[in-house]
C-alpha cells in the first residue's frame, strides 16, 4: 500500500500488478536475497529516498551550469607529487595538526531541501524533477543491495550484469527488460550502466550511503536484533587497490634522501593540456597505501578498521583508514571513539575493548581509560624476540619472551600468581596425562625440586627478570587468555564482509569509493542479520 501522506496532486500506480509467479519464485530461488527484496520495507527509506532526489536534482543544476574561465594552475606535476606525499596521514614530516587517521566523508546537509520523505514512493518522483521520469530510488537501492547479499561487490557494472542476465533479480527490484525494438525511454526499463554509476556517485557524494548504514544497525539495535555487549572488538584488513603506484623520492628533515611510494598524481578534469589548465592535481587513488604484512609481504591496497561485538560475532562498522600505510595501532582508538558516539547503547554497555598486539601500547592504554572510560586489553607484545637464560630458578632452561619458563625436562611451568610482597611470580609444574605432577619420576629431579617434596617444582621469578611484562596484567594469567579467546571473533566477522558479502579486489579508486564500498556492504550484512534473527 501507499502513504496516504503523498501528495494528491501526484500520480500513484493506478495498478498494483501481482505476480503470481514471484510467489512460486519465493518458494524455489535458493538464497536469502529474493526474500529480502520481496519483503524490502521501503517506508523505512523514504527519508533517504527524499535526499537521493534533492542530491539528484543538486547533480543536474551543476551539470547544466557553464564552466567559467579560470586561471591556469600553476603547480607541475612534480610539485604536486611531494605536495600530495606530504599531505599524507603518513607523511614523513608530521603535519600541525596531525592529518586524520580515518577517512572523513563530506557532510551534506539535506534537512532544508524542497523534496521530503511524504513525496516519495516506489514508482512515485517528484515533481520537481522536471522531464523525463527518473529511475526510481526504491528499485535502484534494491539493485545495489541485493547484489552485495547474493555474494557479489555492490559495485555498478556487477549490478548491471545481474540486472540484465537474472530476470527475477530485474523484476523484484521493479524493473522489466525492454521489448526489443522499443527504443522509447521507459522509467521501469532496467537502467543503463551509466545511470547505476551516476546514482552510487550521488549517493556516495552525498553521503547517503554512510547515513543508511548507521540507520541500519541503530535499527537492529533498538529491535534487539544486536544486543548491546560489554566488549567490542578490532582489528584492521586490506582490500586489493584498483590503481598502481609510483616510488616518490624526497629529502626528510636531515636532507637525508628517501622514498616511499605513491599513487600517481592525475587531473578529474577532461582537459587536453593537464599542464595549463586550471584544476587541482590530486592523487588517482587517495587512501591507498604500502600495507606490510606478516612476512614481510607487501600489499598495494586500502586499510579498513573493523569494529564489532565477539560474543554475537556482529560487525558494528567498517572504516576507510585516510592512509593505507598507517600503522594499525592508531586507528583503533579514533574508531572505537566514533563508534560509542554513533551508537549511545553501546556507550552505555561497553566497559572493555580488545585488539591484537599492535594496540598493547601502555600510553594508549592509559588514553583509553582516561577519555572513553575503557579497558583497552590487547594481546600481549614481548618487544623481545629472545627467550630469557640468564639469573634463572634451579632446573629451568629458559623463560619465553612470554613469560613462560621451560623447565631441563621440557615442561612449561604454570602460572599460578603474584606474591605482591616480595614483587615475583609464581609458577608450578604442571600435571601429566595421568593427572599426576611431571615431577615425580622425573630424570633432573634431583638436580631441580627439593628432597622430599611430593607436590612437585615450585618456582618464583621476580619482576626485575621479566621487566617487560606488566605485573598489573600479567599475560600469562588464566584471566587474560580468557578475554583474549574472544579477539579472534573478529577475523571471522572480516571473512563475513569479504567474501560472503563481496570480494576484496576493489574495483574504483579513492577513499570516498571505498567507504561507500564498505557502506553498501554493511548495509546489505545488517539487512541479512535482520532477517535471520
Ligand atoms: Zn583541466
Amino acid at each position: 500500500m501507499l502513504s496516504p501522506a503523498i501528495d494528491d496532486i501526484q500520480q500513484i500506480p493506478l495498478i498494483h500488478e501481482i505476480h503470481l509467479d514471484e510467489r512460486h519464485l519465493l518458494n524455489t530461488i535458493d538464497g536469502e536475497w529474493f526474500e529480502i527484496l520481496h519483503h524490502f520495507p521501503w517506508q523505512d527509506y523514504r527519508q533517504f529516498g527524499a535526499d537521493y532526489y534533492n542530491a539528484l536534482y543538486d547533480f543536474n543544476q551543476a551539470s547544466a551550469q557553464a564552466m567559467v574561465d579560470e586561471e591556469v594552475n600553476p603547480e607541475t606535476k612534480e610539485e604536486a607529487r611531494e605536495r600530495l606525499l606530504f599531505d599524507r596521514t603518513t607523511a614523513p614530516i608530521p603535519k600541525s595538526p596531525p592529518a586524520p587517521i580515518l577517512y572523513q566523508g563530506t557532510i551534506v546537509d539535506t534537512t532544508s531541501r524542497d523534496v521530503s520523505a511524504a513525496d516519495v514512493a516506489p514508482g512515485v518522483v517528484p515533481l520537481r524533477l522536471a522531464g523525463r521520469k527518473p529511475k526510481c530510488f526504491f528499485g535502484l537501492l534494491k539493485a545495489f543491495i541485493g547484489t552485495s547479499l547474493m555474494g557479489f561487490p555492490a559495485e555498478p557494472e556487477k549490478v548491471y550484469l545481474l540486472l540484465k542476465s537474472n530476470p527475477a533479480f530485474a523484476r523484484v527490484c521493479g524493473f522489466f527488460h525492454k521489448e526489443k525494438d522499443r527504443t522509447d525511454y521507459h522509467y521501469q526499463q532496467i537502467p543503463a550502466l551509466r545511470k547505476l554509476e551516476q546514482f552510487d556517485q550521488i549517493m556516495t557524494d552525498a553521503g547517503i550511503w554512510e547515513r543508511l548504514k548507521l540507520s541500519q544497525v541503530r535499527a537492529n539495535l533498538a529491535s534487539g536484533v544486536i544486543q548491546p555487549e560489554e566488549e567490542l572488538v578490532g582489528d584492521t584488513t586490506h582490500y586489493h587497490a584498483y590503481s598502481s603506484f609510483e616510488t616518490v623520492h624526497y629529502h626528510d628533515e636531515k636532507g637525508k634522501e628517501q622514498k616511499k611510494s605513491q599513487s600517481k598524481p592525475t587531473k578529474r578534469c577532461g582537459c587536453e593540456d593537464w599542464n595549463h589548465c586550471p584544476h587541482e592535481w590530486e592523487l588517482c587513488d587517495d587512501g591507498a597505501g604500502t600495507i606490510v604484512k606478516s612476512g614481510k609481504k607487501m600489499i598495494w591496497g586500502h586499510k579498513a578498521s573493523i569494529i564489532g561485538l565477539p560474543k554475537q560475532g556482529v560487525v558494528i562498522d567498517a572504516i576507510a583508514v585516510a592512509d593505507a600505510a598507517s600503522h594499525d595501532g592508531q586507528t583503533f582508538f579514533p574508531h572505537v571513539k566514533k563508534v560509542l558516539g554513533d551508537h549511545a547503547d553501546l556507550a552505555q554497555s561497553v566497559k572493555r575493548v580488545l585488539y591484537d598486539s599492535a594496540c598493547d601500547d601502555a600510553v594508549l592504554k592509559k588514553r583509553f581509560e582516561e577519555e572513553l572510560d575503557v579497558e583497552l586489553k590487547a594481546s600481549f607484545n614481548p618487544r623481545r624476540s629472545k627467550p630469557i637464560t640468564k639469573d634463572l630458578p634451579r632446573g629451568m632452561e629458559r623463560i619465553t619472551p612470554y613469560g613462560v619458563p621451560i623447565c631441563q625436562a621440557g615442561h612449561e611451568m604454570d602460572y599460578q600468581g603474584i606474591r605482591y610482597a616480595n614483587e615475583k611470580f609464581i609458577y608450578r609444574a604442571p600435571l601429566g596425562d595421568d593427572g599426576l605432577c611431571v615431577c615425580i619420576g622425573c630424570r633432573d629431579q634431583a638436580s631441580c625440586c627439593n628432597q622430599g617434596t611430593q607436590t612437585g617444582r615450585t618456582i618464583t621469578v621476580s619482576f626485575d627478570t621479566l621487566k617487560h611484562i606488566d605485573a598489573d596484567d600479567p599475560p600469562m594469567a588464566k584471566r587474560f587468555k580468557a578475554i583474549m579467546t574472544r579477539r579472534p571473533a573478529v577475523e571471522r566477522m572480516i571473512k563475513r564482509l569479504k567474501c560472503d558479502l563481496g570480494d576484496d579486489r576493489l574495483s574504483k579508486r579513492g577513499n570516498g569509493s571505498f567507504q561507500a564500498y564498505l557502506d553498501k556492504t554493511l548495509i546489505s550484512y545488517q539487512l541479512l542479520i535482520r532477517h535471520l534473527h
